[in-house]
């Protein structure tokens, strides 16, 4: 049966040239020296030793990494899911619950090819893919280290589990070597994403980069165990009072991405970092603004909805 799987899905990487891979590193890399790797363009040379917003050099910086059983269903099959969890962040969302690795950089810097021999190494694990967690602003660190993976004999797909707000000539660059795009989608008003992750233009980026996203890889796919071998699955967090805009981002998605997008509609939402200074953030969601949420989706036409069933909701 693997045999079989193995025929019917390849990584996406696996099509392109030794040549193509390193040359699109060339371009990841090129980025680097007045960087405009997300939508902030801060115009720093990181490869000087600057750092912009995302305070982040040209090494890979990872906090954690290993077999992961707490994502969505079809990424985790039975071996879990290969979480390499990235330091720092593009965005600035005050209410972070990895605040310790986002906001105060936990994590420790690595050769490329110390990461390229984690990727192999979770491979080995029997994980079902790597799992990139916060990749946008070490992209080009990201795809150094996957050409060596890739010659070591790293053969996974690959999840590119980024915030939305992406610059789409990055996004350009990873075409033919993601598999699986997993944004979040997080607001669907500016002031909203200004006041909350410090950056007003999230909703226009984040709609541009779905699309480019969806161009990319079309909706998920997955194959007969159930793994997710191709596509795009975007994550949408309820928060209290509606500062998401769920009506406006399942709109979006519905009308303009597909209604077979396969969503997570997360309803973990708990106070952390500056939370408590930002009310109505300083409180969970109830039970009644979640099942709000779902049934906008619903109401859009969107029905692939990550652990659920139409009896819960
Ligand atoms: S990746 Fe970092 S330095 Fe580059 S534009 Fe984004 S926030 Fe600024």
């Amino acid at each position: 049966m693997m045999q079989i799987h193995q025929l019917l899905f390849r990584a996406a990487y696996l099509g392109m040239s030794r040549e193509e891979l390193w040359e699109r590193l060339s371009r990841a890399e090129r980025m680097l020296k007045e960087c405009i790797l997300c939508p902030r363009n801060c115009g720093v040379d990181r490869t000087s030793g600057e750092v912009g917003f995302c305070k982040t050099g040209n090494k890979p910086f990872v906090s954690s990494w290993g077999p992961h059983f707490g994502e969505e269903t079809p990424l985790v099959g039975r071996f879990g899911s290969g979480t390499i969890f990235f330091g720092h962040c593009n965005l600035g969302c005050v209410f972070c619950q990895n605040w310790t690795i986002s906001h105060l950089g936990e994590g420790e810097e690595l050769s490329f090819e110390r990461l390229a021999k984690i990727m192999v190494d979770l491979q080995g694990m029997g994980c079902h893919n790597i799992n990139l967690v916060t990749p946008t602003h070490q992209m080009p660190m990201i795809l150094h280290s996957l050409a060596i993976a890739v010659e070591k004999g790293l053969t996974l797909p690959i999840v590119y589990n980024c915030g939305g707000y992406e610059s789409l000539e990055a996004l350009k660059i990873l075409r033919g070597i993601i598999d699986i795009y997993m944004p979040d989608f997080k607001y669907g008003d500016p002031m909203k994403a200004l006041k909350c992750s410090k950056a007003k233009n999230y909703p226009e980026r984040a709609k541009a980069s779905l699309k480019e996203m969806h161009m990319q890889v079309g909706d998920l796919v997955m194959d007969r165990r159930g793994i997710a071998q191709r596509g795009l699955l975007v994550r949408h967090l309820v928060l209290p009072e509606d500062i998401a805009g769920t009506e406006e981002v399942m709109a979006f998605i519905a009308e303009e991405i597909s209604k077979d997008t396969y969503l997570n509609i997360m309803d973990q939402y708990s106070p952390c970092y500056e939370a408590s200074e930002h009310p109505p953030l300083n409180r969970k969601i109830t039970r009644e603004e979640y099942a709000a949420a779902v049934a906008t989706a619903r109401r859009r036409g969107l029905k692939r909805i990550d652990g659920l069933t139409d009896k819960a909701y």
